[in-house]
C-alpha cells in the first residue's frame, strides 16, 4: 500500500496520490469517476464570481430577488 494512499486500497495499480483515493471512493459509492473535479470546478467558479466587483454582485442580488 502506498504511503500516499489514504483510503486503504490494496489492489493494483496502487494509489499514487490523494486523487486516486478520491476517484476510487467515488466509484465505490456509485458516483461518476472524476465527479469531484467537476464539483471542484463548479465551486471555484462560484468563489470566482464572489470576487467580482460589488456592483456586479449587487446586480445579481437584485435580479435574483426579482425572479
Ligand atoms: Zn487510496
Amino acid at each position: 500500500m502506498s504511503k500516499k494512499c489514504t483510503c486503504g486500497f490494496q489492489g493494483t495499480p496502487p494509489h499514487e496520490d490523494i486523487y486516486d483515493c478520491i476517484e476510487y471512493e467515488e466509484v465505490q459509492s456509485g458516483k461518476k469517476k472524476g465527479q469531484w473535479m467537476i464539483d471542484w470546478a463548479k465551486k471555484s467558479k462560484k468563489s470566482e464570481a464572489k470576487r467580482k466587483p460589488s456592483g456586479f454582485n449587487a446586480w445579481v442580488d437584485k435580479s435574483e430577488k426579482k425572479g
